[in-house]
């Protein structure tokens, strides 16, 4: 493994010490500079004659990669383009990505990084990450080591089953891990060096790709019980004792292994999941912007969420740490937000095959209090007219679920309700905005998981935020690993969500935005990154450090994407 070491001299320039010389350093994606190499740095690592002889800026060149990757309308043959600029020139890559960050983000990510997932085998061109799968048992550390670099501090790990909205993609699910942690580079400035992607490939369960002949993963139905796990552990063990300050996230894994996995290593490695744990900190987000709006703290919201899975789950999660970090009771915590399932109230009547559902269900008797009978499903609708939230939010993944009756039963109780049909991608929203603003008469304050249009309405516009996670994980990731903290809590997730709304201007909250705009992701991630490592020391979970110095660390972790001098070694 590569030790790639930045230094700032005394001018305050940055040189990194190259150990190749000649045609390898042109070959590196991280050494290379392409024609950007200057006269002296040519002579120095024998380079000369290598490149044409015009030396250009950066700028030149970020002009040019951007025109080239652009010059097709298709989003997935731009994929391919800024995959191959990655493999030639990373620094030059990460640039182009930053300068144009609201027009690349989906060609990164999702949507089209979906794509390039279930092509994945098609499109392979160059392996990026690791690929573990039972092949390795017993040997999992010696092939962690087998990593190109060797201070590993952000891993991104999917074991493929739930790759966005598309199911087992298996192999091929990797795009995942390496999109997010390219987030983590452009939205937070983690160096790419520091990153891991891993793709846990214990199979597939996907026919198509079992019989596709071209197919490039571990050809086999998935691993499933013990012999998952204690693979699984084998490789956290090897991962804790290969790349010991690493953080790991957990990506894209079916709900059940989401949340055992979650729950298995919380204490055990310094780690967190986004899909549970980061949705919520951007639905929080929204909610706590909602209340700058109307001018309600979220101790007073009444919350529904529609969707107990991984999602629903982690946003009443994180609502509940944030509520009792605002000492309130259990008691009115629990009554402050309601779940529904595909069959209606959470109510400790029922019986859930999904044992943690219990801990979000309301008692019986809160139920009979507001007139409803928890001994019969109880349904949304029904759930508005007696519990009359504040907020509503959508993760059960079905289109039409805020019907009119509801929104409008909703609008009657509350004058701007706050409405986040999150389920992607378009189709699956629970309700169109268009719609929302039409049954709210243009009061609803809309957040979605996919971006919509703003809505014109009676002469004006009104704003749909995009309840992006990149606003959360890239800064929730910096600060853990900034601050050393030895465990990521869900109460974390809540301080970021403050720490987004903090962003958002007065002028912002007066139009109705629930997000600031994500041309400042960067400065949004620092201010994250700060908060929860003060939360950390706070909790007594990472070393003391005054707020001075620790911001002082996290600025000099975010690698802004330039050139550094090169010096042979
Ligand atoms: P999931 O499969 O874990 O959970 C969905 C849950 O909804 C399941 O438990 C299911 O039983 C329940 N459900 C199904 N039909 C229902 C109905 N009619 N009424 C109520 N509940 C119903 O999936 P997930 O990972 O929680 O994701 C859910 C949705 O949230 C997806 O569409 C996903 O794209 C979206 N999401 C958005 C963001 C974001 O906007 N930032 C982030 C993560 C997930």
């Amino acid at each position: 493994m590569e030790r790639y070491e930045l230094t700032v001299n005394d001018e305050g320039e940055e040189e990194l010490k190259v150990p190749l010389r000649g045609h390898s350093v042109v070959e590196h994606n991280m050494y290379n500079h392409g024609t950007a190499f200057t006269r002296e740095e040519r002579r120095a690592l024998g380079i000369e004659g290598l490149l044409p002889s015009r030396v250009r800026t950066l700028e030149d060149q970020v002009r040019q990669g951007y025109a080239h990757v652009t010059v097709t309308p298709d989003p997935l043959e731009k994929y391919v383009a800024l995959a191959d600029l990655e493999s030639r020139n990373a620094t030059l890559y990460y640039r182009v990505i930053v300068e144009h960050l609201e027009e690349l983000l989906p060609i990164v990510y999702t949507p089209t990084v979906g794509r390039a997932c279930q092509e994945f085998s098609h499109l392979f061109r160059r392996g990026r990450g690791l690929w573990i799968t039972p092949e390795h048992r017993g040997r999992i550390e010696q092939v962690l080591e087998s990593a190109p670099y060797a201070d590993v501090r952000l891993i991104v790990m999917t074991d493929n089953e739930r790759i966005l909205g598309l199911g087992d993609q298996g192999a091929g699910g990797m795009g995942i891990p390496v999109g997010k942690l390219d987030l983590y580079v452009v939205g937070a400035g983690i160096h790419p060096t520091q990153t891991l992607p891993i793709s846990f490939d214990v199979g597939t369960d996907n026919a198509e790709l079992l019989e596709n002949p071209s197919y490039v993963g571990y050809r086999h139905p998935r691993l499933r019980g013990e012999e998952y796990e204690s693979l699984m552990e084998e490789l956290v063990t090897a991962i804790q004792k290969v790349f010991p300050k690493a953080l790991l996230q957990w990506e894209d894994f079916k709900k059940v292994n989401a949340f055992e996995l979650l729950d298995r290593y919380d204490e055990k490695i310094l780690s967190f999941n986004d899909d549970i744990q980061g949705t919520a900190g951007i639905a929080v987000a929204g909610v706590v912007a909602a209340g700058r709006i109307t001018g309600t703290p979220i101790e007073k919201q009444r919350i529904v969420v529609l969707g107990a899975g991984a999602a629903g789950v982690g946003i009443t999660r994180i609502l509940q740490a944030e509520l009792d970090r605002l000492a309130m009771t259990a008691e009115q915590a629990e009554q402050a937000i309601a779940v529904l399932d595909s069959r209606g109230l959470l109510v400790d009547t029922r019986e859930f095959d999904d044992e943690y559902k219990n801990k979000f269900a309301w008692s019986a008797e809160h139920a009979r209090s507001l007139g409803l009978n928890p001994d019969e499903p109880i349904d949304l609708l029904a759930v508005v007219r007696a519990f009359k939230p504040t907020v509503l939010i959508g993760t059960s993944g079905v289109p039409e679920t805020f019907t009119e009756d509801i929104v409008r039963e909703m609008a009657k109780h509350c004058e701007r309700p706050a409405i986040f049909p999150f389920s992607n991608p378009n189709d699956n929203a629970e309700a169109h905005p268009d719609d929302l603003v039409a049954w709210t008469d243009g009061k609803a304050l809309i957040a979605s998981g996919s971006p919509f249009d703003p809505v014109e309405w009676k002469g004006a516009t009104i704003p749909v935020a995009q309840g992006n996670n990149v606003y959360v994980f890239p800064g929730v990731g910096l600060g853990a690993i900034a601050s050393g903290t030895s465990r990521v809590v869900d109460s974390m997730f809540a301080v970021a969500a403050h720490a987004i709304g903090d962003q958002l201007s007065d002028e912002a909250v007066a139009a109705g935005h629930l997000y600031p705009p994500l041309e400042n992701l960067r400065a949004i991630s620092r201010e994250v990154a700060i908060a929860v490592g003060l939360h950390a020391m706070e909790l007594g979970l990472a070393p003391q450090q005054d707020r001075a110095a620790f911001e002082k660390k996290v600025d000099s972790m975010m690698w802004y994407p330039t050139y550094p001098t090169l010096i042979p070694s």
